[in-house]
């Protein structure tokens, strides 16, 4: 993929002053339903409003979607508010009668990018349409799938894309339904970086109120837009019920968010910044010489072990350990979740070294 600038002409035609909105429940459920949101939507910031009509759950026997009806109801928002439309596709089928139906935008959800044959099945379905197609991250954290689910439709010669950030799942309990991986995202710009990526609280966080954090942060980092799920009633919605807002609190969230240019011309704002910078750069180069200096002293250990033939692992000394940086950890502002992995990372590392001295 060459030219990818002119994947995002249709969000840069929209010349908008904030970050791009899609928001709608997460399933439509009736007519009356879609339509209520609809109206609550419509004199707000959203640009895109979405529906569920083919649900992918992943335990059956639950609700699946209203199926085809429901295309009727998003013609009708369109007609009745002027809001423009979007629905998730998972098959060839599904994206004959979208396009049939003038859905204006459609997704490509999380449980589809994982499937090569899926998305060929799509790309090929779509081929050279002008509906804007959104690819969500896949569920696992395999930056390759998504990047390829990219490339099958480009290859498809389908010109307005772009990408959403819905996070991963994770065997481990998290505080997030689907933990955000921001290094991967931020990844994800590094190779396409003109490609439009909006970011879905959502289904990240499963909890309407963690939606407002975790938007801040998407903008921070320069996303270009927000996926919301918005219900009138989110407690009785059908599905995802934890994690839909209102629309008077979605309305508040975009209130709250605060938007930042990427690049401020200001001059003394610049120094302060290259200042800011240059204190990070001398940090992490710290960081890397202690670490280093810290591996030293972990060989040795090495060393040592092997000399009297003692085991690698010893469990009670890194529990010591953990359990003390966590308490030293909190004192500096730091999360237990970042002292955790940061030092299974190290502690990895140090094993690594051991094991070699010892079985060299
Ligand atoms: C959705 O947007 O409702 C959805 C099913 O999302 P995901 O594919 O991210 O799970
Ligand atoms: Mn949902």
């Amino acid at each position: 993929m060459e030219n990818t600038k002119e994947l995002r002409t249709w969000l840069d035609a929209m010349n908008l002053e904030h970050p791009l909105v899609i928001a709608g429940p997460c399933s439509a459920e009736t007519e009356e339903q879609v339509l209520r949101i609809a109206h609550e939507l419509k004199d707000s910031d959203v640009n895109y409003f979405r529906a569920g009509i083919w649900k992918p759950r992943t335990r059956p026997g639950m609700f699946e979607g209203v199926g085809e009806i429901g295309l009727r109801w998003l013609k009708k928002v369109k007609a009745e508010t002027g809001m423009k439309t979007c629905t998730e596709v998972a098959n060839a089928a599904h994206v004959k009668l979208a396009i049939e139906n003038d859905v204006d935008l459609l997704w490509i959800g999380a449980r589809s990018t994982v499937s090569p044959f899926i998305m060929q099945e799509i790309a090929d379905a779509l081929a050279g349409t002008d509906k804007i197609v959104l690819v969500k991250n896949p569920v696992n954290p395999d930056l390759a799938l998504w990047l390829g689910g990219i490339e099958r439709l480009y290859t498809a010669g389908i010109k307005n894309l772009g990408a959403i950030h819905r996070g991963f799942s994770t065997y481990e309990k998290t505080k997030y339904r689907n933990t955000p991986e921001w290094q991967l995202a931020i990844e994800f710009q590094n190779k396409f970086p003109d490609l439009p990526l909006i970011n879905d609280p959502s289904h990240i966080t499963g909890k309407r109120d963690m939606i407002l954090e975790v938007s801040q942060t998407a903008l921070d980092l320069n996303f270009d837009g927000l996926m919301i799920e918005t219900h009138f009633d989110p407690d009785n919605a059908w599905s995802d019920a934890a994690q839909q807002v209102t629309p008077a609190a979605l309305k508040q969230i975009m209130e709250d968010l605060k938007v930042r240019k990427e690049t401020n011309t200001d001059e003394a704002y610049k120094k302060a910044l290259d200042n800011l910078r240059a204190q990070i750069n001398v940090a992490d180069n710290q960081l890397i010489e202690l670490l280093g200096k810290r591996m030293k002293v972990a060989n040795q250990i090495g060393v040592l072990k092997k000399d009297k033939n003692v085991a690698v692992l010893q469990s009670k000394r890194w529990n010591e350990i953990l359990g003390n940086m966590i308490l030293e950890g909190e004192s500096r502002g730091l999360s237990e979740e970042f002292v955790l992995k940061m030092f299974k990372a190290i502690h990895q590392e140090s094993i690594n070294h051991q094991e070699k001295i010892v079985n060299a």
